[in-house]
């Protein structure tokens, strides 16, 4: 089995990394659900830390968890919301459009999907190839009748996809840049698997939306790489490819679509310039900016447990909604456990009868907030706050209220609560 790692170089430019600018703590792998009839067993458990670099401006976590130890427990999800299928059909439509995409085309996706976005792009005469390191990834693409190599795509494999597919004309890498660690070695590829005058989009989490909504819950160890524009762009140009477009995608609490060219025609979009200025001005080529960051995740967590402390020393019950990475990542950094927090509930029955990592909360089945009816629930899906409150109607009608914990740890009656970001 392969060894955690610690890192000493920068993922992108190689040199020093300094000393990481946000320390969480030791923190369990945050999609690792624990089977209580084997929870005496030790929990893995490592540091989740990030450091900017201020050579190539790439925020990355300090330690690289092994591959196998993230994937052998992740339960797989299916894409099944309606929500997902219809944003993967209408960015199939766009991706035909913006590269004239036909029956003469190749469209290879890279690390992280089921297929769905690939099955769209099949339907309307595209040729597609799915790959991606994970065997039930695999799996669920060859149920849909999509091609998947079972493997990483890296330089290696060239000669063998340019035998069966010939040269590529767009790549798509939805999350591959923050998931994968060799992030040169994965852009040395795409340059080399690219036909001349083709593209890749990748999908990212964007720094600006971390820092700006200290959104310190969306770091966990599955997560290597966090990235601004700016970063993106010496990234880019190091395995000779240029950035030709961005926009800023709100979902997922915020990432940037960013489009790189080989040997690009045209120059970049308005858009990229506009972006790479504002991130000079908003001061995200700098440690200052980072430095920020660590007071307010300072003083959020000192928030959030101080609400949950007073209420519970004022003898209220507290439960939680939703079981998911971005959850059990602000749980753990908060140091929360079942002292706070007495069970969650999920819709998934894959999860339920499970426990969260670290936390070790239970995870129940969403009945449960009526049959135990606790005074406050803790909202750990901020995306879907709104449908929550619908289908827990009856929880707020008998008297119970929810606790959101983000931006701003607070108490809400249903109607008061946000729309969805
Ligand atoms: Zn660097």
């Amino acid at each position: 089995m392969a060894r955690l790692r610690k890192k000493t170089l920068c993922g992108g430019c190689r040199n020093h990394l300094p000393a990481p600018f946000l320390d969480l703590g030791e923190s369990p792998v945050a999609s690792s659900y624990i089977d209580p009839a084997a929870s005496a067993k030790e929990e893995f458990r490592a540091p989740l830390a990030v450091s900017f670099c201020p050579s190539c401006y790439v925020v990355q976590l300090t330690h690289i968890v092994p591959r196998d130890q993230i994937s052998s427990s992740r339960l797989y999800s299916p894409s099944l919301s309606e929500k997902y299928l219809r944003h993967a059909r209408k960015l199939a439509d766009e991706l035909c459009d913006r590269f004239r995409l036909g029956s003469q085309s190749t469209v290879v996706e890279v690390a992280g999907n089921d297929g769905y976005l690939l099955q769209c792009l099949q339907q309307r005469g595209v040729r597609v190839l799915g790959i991606d390191p994970s065997k039930n990834i695999g799996e669920a693409a060859r149920q849909r009748g999509i091609s998947m190599w079972t493997c990483l795509f890296e330089l290696e494999l060239l000669p063998e996809l340019q035998r069966a597919v010939g040269k590529v004309d767009l790549i798509i890498g939805n999350n591959a840049l923050a998931h994968v660690p060799k992030i040169n070695a994965l852009l040395s590829a795409v340059h080399g698997a690219l036909g001349k005058g083709g593209h890749a989009v990748f999908d990212l989490p964007y720094v600006g939306d971390l820092l700006e909504r200290n959104q310190y819950n969306r770091i966990f160890h599955e997560h290597v790489y966090y990235y601004s524009l700016s970063a993106v762009k010496r990234l880019a140009e190091r395995s000779c490819l240029d950035v030709v477009d961005v926009s800023h995608q709100g979902e997922h609490g915020g990432t940037l679509r960013v489009s790189l060219g080989k040997y690009a025609s045209a120059p970049p979009s308005a858009a990229v310039e506009a972006m790479l200025r504002s991130e000079r001005a908003a001061g995200l080529l700098t440690d200052e900016a980072y430095a920020r960051l660590r007071n307010a995740v300072e003083k959020h967590k000192a928030e959030f447990t101080g609400l949950l402390r007073r209420l519970r020393a004022a003898g209220k019950t507290i439960a939680a909604y939703g079981a998911h990475g971005r959850g059990n990542a602000l749980l753990n950094a908060c140091g929360i456990d079942k002292t706070l927090i007495d069970f969650t509930v999920d819709r998934s029955e894959q999860k339920q009868g499970l426990l969260l990592p670290g936390s070790h909360i239970p995870i129940l089945a969403p009945a449960a907030l009526l049959q135990y009816q606790p005074d406050y629930a803790v909202v750990l899906q901020a995306s879907l706050v709104t449908r929550i409150a619908e289908q827990q109607a009856e929880y707020v009608r008998r008297g119970g209220k929810f606790i959101l914990p983000v931006p701003s740890p607070r108490v809400v009656r249903s109607n008061e609560l946000p729309e969805a970001a």
